[in-house]
């Protein structure tokens, strides 16, 4: 995506909802956004865009402000029909998600996207207890999303494992754009990255970790989240292991059993991050999946690489 187009979708996406009055309490702004209740969508408004701006946006094709209507049944089975595609063999997502380190922030997700999709049981709607999502995989019956603002999200730089209902809108458009590979820069952030967990004091948090990485400046843009993305991702792998639940990359885990074992993993009631990477903990490092020593000898090793080493 072009840096101005991504720039005019930042306007029109992050506009700013609050500000501070001169004593200091926020007040909200009015943004123009319509919000509706019934599909959970927003529809965005483009009157902080220049004339400029607002040309370029309707005439790129962008799928601004486009709702989509999806439903659980179809959606689990375009899942398990898109992995087939060969741009999303494993070395080229887990390629893109090293590249998402640096010079790629879209790489970040489609590897998350592909683990559910690949784990995923092909089943229908599951609710014997009422509730509003299946509780095999927790998606909604039906659901409806804004597709420009999902993939605006993507090339952003957020990547999250409980956003499935956009999962297949990810997997879809990344796999039309051509294979990327790492930079020596992405790699070396990358690998910088891993040894801080690998070296991780045997008590520290995720959240303290999140920290020491931010404060190091080597990942360009670092945010809360979009960090939590990055570091959630290591989880699914196996990469940054946990003794509660396996990760996606492994086994498929069904929604209840999760929810069972969130309540009983210690300080989650106060916590905001979310399995498996709650389970982690310093002592845990990079567990047995990540063979550090084979980098430092110079070698550009993939993970899909060591895991089958290990396997
Ligand atoms: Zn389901």
């Amino acid at each position: 995506m072009d840096e101005q187009l991504l720039k005019i979708l930042k306007k029109v996406y992050y506009k700013k909802k609050y500000i501070k009055d001169e004593k200091g309490h926020q007040t909200t702004v009015e943004t123009g956004d319509l919000y509706d209740c019934k599909t959970g969508t927003t529809m965005y408004s483009t009157d902080n865009l220049s004339s400029k701006e607002l040309l370029c946006l309707t005439q790129c094709g962008y799928p601004f402000n486009k709702i989509t209507q999806g439903s659980h049944d179809e959606t689990i089975h375009k899942l398990k029909e898109i992995i087939k595609h060969p741009n999303l063999s494993l070395d080229n997502l887990l390629s893109a998600y090293i590249a998402g380190f640096g010079s790629f922030p879209r790489g970040r997700q489609p590897i998350l996207s592909y683990l559910f999709a690949r784990a995923v049981p092909v089943h229908t709607f599951c609710n014997s207890h009422e509730g509003v999502v299946c509780e095999v995989c927790s998606l909604q019956k039906e659901f409806w999303l804004e597709k420009g603002k999902e993939l605006f999200r993507n090339y952003w730089g957020y990547s999250w494992n409980e956003r499935i209902a956009a999962f297949y809108l990810d997997l879809e458009e990344f796999s039309q754009l051509n294979p990327v590979a790492p930079t020596k820069d992405d790699l070396h952030i990358f690998y910088t990255v891993i040894d801080f967990i690998r070296n991780a004091p045997k008590d520290e948090t995720v959240g303290k970790l999140e920290q020491r990485i931010k404060k190091s400046n080597i990942i360009p843009h670092c945010e809360k989240y979009r960090l939590r993305g990055q570091l959630i991702t290591l989880a699914e792998l196996g990469v940054m292991p946990n003794p509660f639940i396996p990760p996606l990359f492994d086994k498929f885990t069904d929604f209840m059993t999760q929810c069972d074992i969130g309540r009983k993993i210690p300080g989650s009631s106060r916590s905001d991050v979310v399995l498996p990477l709650a389970g982690w903990h310093g002592e845990n490092g990079t567990g047995q999946r990540y063979l550090y020593g084979k980098c430092l000898s110079g070698q550009s090793l993939f993970l899909s690489d060591i895991f089958l080493a290990n396997e």
